[in-house]
């Protein structure tokens, strides 16, 4: 059994862990940095359409379930740097009024307690890291900020800019998706040849084989591996639960599995930063005497509350083929917090990766009839469309929750706020129009 004391253990390498271990590796502290999975193996695969979105080969190899019984795979992925191996690097502030408390038609989103204020230096700081590239001024609700971008926009290709200078002549205000990026651009756009991006049509859900997604690996795990000697990443290793001293007010021993062995751990302090839904499991594991309900679970608020967006993608069909290859360069908010015919907020309206024909073979909700057509023109379809990703917020419902039932993890969710995210579909629609799509 291998143990150890540092003064800092890290639990999770995605963008939580991994930003705040990077900040504190120049500190000179030991730390030692835990996550259950390994490096994703970099590969021509990690380009290919079918291998990510419908072999689903990335994710976590899990099965869940949900309050009816139903099964199925959590959108997880189990990574050196977590979920950002695989995120759009879409990377918004939240608005300042997002602070405050919200109302929605089916409910409120209450206020934070604390204001958009103690968050900015953080925001401009994480853009800077994350390579950030946007244009201040363009996005009608963007919150304030105390310095400018620190990278220029990615610009668009011929028919995003078209797009968006129509959408400007609707009286709309579209402007350049903020992305985390390692992209150098000549003037046109197109990457310099010292780019470590290539600008390839393969910008969102797949994990970047060249390094170039600003994602937390490539940020902040490997920088910090390879300048600090105190910073110590073991992977392969789950943290199983964590024990607390008999006043049950401090974590004395972190139990990890690895090569199915068990090992234990201490440090001063223990970060917990395993996402969302891991960390309120590992909470919920950790259940003793003196936290009958899990840990810091006094208030059974862990697992509760749980929101995640409704979200959608639109593919459009243009009359002539769209021959964009970078495609996610555009963003909308103007009905964001609402729109003429409706007081409350709507969501915001991006672009995303342009469609791969066996993306929408495997993924698109086709008619039955459609589906068992195997001929199905999807190359064509995808040569022609043009795409967008809807996102509209939901409610910290406590009765959205993760939770166990024996070892089964069950998450049970329910939708709200649909009628703003159909109304957001109707907004996209009313555009298509002076689009020819
Ligand atoms: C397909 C996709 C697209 C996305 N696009 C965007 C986007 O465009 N913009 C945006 O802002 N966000 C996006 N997100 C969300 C974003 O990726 C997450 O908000 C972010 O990764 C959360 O970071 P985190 O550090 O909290 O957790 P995670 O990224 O989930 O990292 C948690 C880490 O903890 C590890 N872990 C979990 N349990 C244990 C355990 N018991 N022991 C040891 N290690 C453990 C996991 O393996 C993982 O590496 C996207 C997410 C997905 C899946
Ligand atoms: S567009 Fe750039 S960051 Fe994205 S996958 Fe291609 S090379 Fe990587």
């Amino acid at each position: 059994m291998s143990t150890g004391h540092y003064d800092i253990i890290v639990i999770g390498s995605g963008p939580g862990g991994a930003s705040l271990a990077h900040r504190l590796a120049p500190t000179g502290k030991r730390i030692l940095m835990l996550e259950r999975g390994g490096y994703l193996p970099r590969s021509r695969a990690n380009w290919d359409a079918k291998t990510v979105f419908v072999d689903g080969a990335y994710q976590a190899p899990e099965t869940w379930h949900g309050a009816d019984g139903s099964t199925f795979h959590p959108g997880l992925h189990y990574w050196v740097g977590g979920n950002s191996k695989v995120y759009g690097a879409a990377l918004f502030r939240l608005r300042e009024r997002d602070f405050g408390e919200v109302r929605h038609k089916d409910g409120v989103s209450p206020a934070w307690p604390l204001g958009y204020d103690v968050f900015e230096p953080y925001y401009t700081q994480a853009e800077a890291l994350y390579h950030v590239h946007g244009r201040r001024g363009e996005d009608p609700t963007e919150p304030w900020s105390s310095a400018p971008y620190a990278y220029p926009p990615v610009l668009h290709e011929p028919r995003i800019q078209e797009l968006s200078d129509i959408l400007t002549r609707e009286g709309l205000h579209p402007f350049h998706l903020p992305l985390g990026i390692k992209l150098d651009q000549n003037p046109d756009g197109s990457a310099t040849t010292y780019s470590p991006c290539i600008r390839c049509d393969a910008f969102d859900g797949f994990p970047c084989a060249v390094n170039a997604k600003a994602d937390a690996q490539v940020i902040c795990v490997d920088p910090a591996r390879t300048a600090h000697p105190n910073f110590t990443l073991l992977t392969g290793a789950y943290v199983d639960r964590l024990e607390t001293d008999p006043s049950g007010r401090s974590v004395s021993r972190v139990h990890v599995i690895r090569d199915n062995q068990a090992e234990q751990y201490s440090a001063d302090i223990v970060v917990v930063a395993c996402g969302a839904l891991s960390s309120a499991l590992l909470m919920l594991r950790s259940a003793s005497d003196a936290h009958p309900r899990g840990l810091a679970n006094r208030s059974d608020q862990v697992g509760r509350n749980y929101m995640r967006h409704t979200m959608s993608v639109v593919m459009a069909l243009l009359r002539e083929p769209n021959r964009t290859v970078f495609q996610k360069t555009l963003a909308l908010s103007d009905y964001y917090f609402g729109a003429p015919d409706w007081d409350y907020p709507l969501g915001l309206i991006q672009m995303c990766a342009a469609s791969h024909g066996e993306q929408i073979r495997g993924e698109a909700p086709l008619p039955h009839l459609m589906s068992l057509v195997p001929e199905l023109p999807f190359d064509k379809m995808a040569e022609h469309s043009i795409d967008f990703w809807l996102q509209t917020e939901d409610l910290p419902n406590p009765g959205n929750r993760i939770r166990y039932d024996g070892d089964r993890v069950v998450l049970d969710v329910k939708d709200s706020n649909l009628e703003a995210a159909g109304r957001l579909k109707d907004k996209l629609r009313a555009m298509l129009v002076p689009m020819r799509a």
